[in-house]
């Protein structure tokens, strides 16, 4: 199968050992398993650090999985010397697959494997490297070994009960494309949801007997969104202040999950962020002060930043985030949200570090927290998607309604 590349995107390993030490559990495949558990290297560290290296967890009922040993905040393998002590003793193969992968996302979908990157590799960050396609060979043999989750081969969730095939996915996806092809990110952001919440609006208007190709195909043509964009009443288009208020709130919420996964600290942490309080971050591995943030958020124009964002939510959208697990109404809702929590992050490392402002290295840091936390381990938060999806579609209805009794 064919892979599809991101146009500009490069990489190489620059082995800064980030990847090693993301404060996230490493899964290690069977084949790793076999290799390393008993090997001289294993039993060296077990007597080393007390404990068996690698350990088995059951995150569901029957389903066992085993994780590395995490040490101040690192896997256990990295040695002293930063390297993986696997792959310098047991060689590149006994790796688990997710360390030999990464920075790689593959996606598989019936027009070719989309080969996707994690934006928390620092060399992704920095786009150096060579050129993606260049790295086909390395992508080959991923792609044999391991089975990864394709998009498009079964019916894809839109919202609720209805689900679109790929076609219908590829016409939203290019509609997508072209909402945030316009200089102001935050708008096609926006408009990205509202194009994809009238999809779902037209096809509960049409009853799920109309196919769904063709229902779907008028509904996101950008001749047609247009048309309907400019026949809303233009507070709705424009993001109204009930919105803004409801983005906020999320936005808190999104914060206050991401800074403790104790349940009670989240919940201290939610209220802190919303009296602008003191907040005990896992991010920093210390209490902020949130008091002055505000204040300091006025005080400079970091609008350089929209490049960096726009590359990132491209990409997210290039690597099929809105076909993936959640609706494509709660995934559009989720990408609607990596904006503002970009911002936030970005200000808040600054804000930490006593700048005066933020600067490009805080764009990476909150790269890193966004990526890690919400784009691709976005636990417990599927509740504030869900209901955001919820909240537009109901709105894209009583105007679509509106519209209907109008004409
Ligand atoms: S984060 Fe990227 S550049 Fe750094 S070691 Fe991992 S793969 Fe290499």
């Amino acid at each position: 199968m064919a892979f599809i590349f991101p146009e500009g995107q490069r990489f190489d390993c620059g082995s800064c050992t980030k990847c090693c030490r993301g404060a996230w559990n490493i899964h290690v495949d069977p084949a790793s398993y076999e290799q390393v558990h008993g090997s001289g290297l294993y039993q060296k560290l077990e007597k080393a650090y007390g404990q068996p290296p690698m350990y088995m967890d059951e995150p569901e009922p029957g389903q066992k999985t085993a994780l590395t040993l995490m040490h101040e905040g690192g896997c256990v393998f990295l040695d002293k010397d930063r390297l993986c002590s696997i792959h310098k003793f047991l060689g590149a193969k006994a790796k688990p697959l997710g360390c030999r992968q990464f920075p790689f996302v593959l996606r598989p979908t019936p027009d070719g494997t989309v080969v996707g990157v994690s934006f928390f590799c620092s060399a992704v960050q920095h786009n150096s490297g060579r050129p993606l396609p260049e790295h086909v060979e390395e992508l080959e043999g991923l792609a044999k070994e391991y089975r990864h989750a394709g998009v498009g081969f079964r019916p894809i969730s839109l919202y609720g009960d209805l689900t679109i095939s790929w076609q219908s996915y590829k016409i939203l996806e290019d509609m997508a494309t072209s909402c945030l092809s316009i200089d102001d990110l935050r708008l096609g952001l926006w408009r990205v949801m509202v194009g994809t919440a009238l999809s779902v609006g037209c096809l509960l208007r049409n009853g799920t007997t109309t196919p769904l190709a063709s229902a779907l195909q008028p509904t996101v043509s950008d001749e047609d969104l247009d048309r309907r964009l400019r026949a809303m009443p233009a507070v709705f288009v424009a993001r109204d202040d009930v919105f803004e208020s409801m983005e906020r709130m999320f936005l808190i919420g999104i914060v206050g999950a991401l800074e403790s996964k104790n349940p009670e600290i989240c919940k201290k942490n939610t209220e802190a962020i919303f009296y602008r309080g003191v907040v005990d971050s896992e991010t920093f591995r210390c209490e902020i002060e949130l008091k002055h943030f505000d204040d300091f958020r006025t005080r400079f124009d970091a609008s350089w930043s929209t490049p960096h964002w726009k590359r990132y939510i491209d990409h997210l959208v290039f690597r099929k985030f809105l076909g993936l697990g959640r609706t494509v109404m709660a995934n559009a809702s989720a990408l609607y949200m990596a904006l503002p929590l970009l911002e936030f992050y970005r200000d808040l490392f600054a804000f930490v570090q006593n700048k005066l402002q933020p600067d490009l290295q805080d764009v990476y840091l909150a790269y890193d927290v966004v990526e890690r936390g919400f784009t691709t381990h976005s636990r417990g938060m599927d509740p504030f998607f869900f209901e955001m999806a919820d909240a537009f579609v109901n709105q894209v209805q009583q105007i679509l309604k509106l519209q209907e009794m109008a004409s």
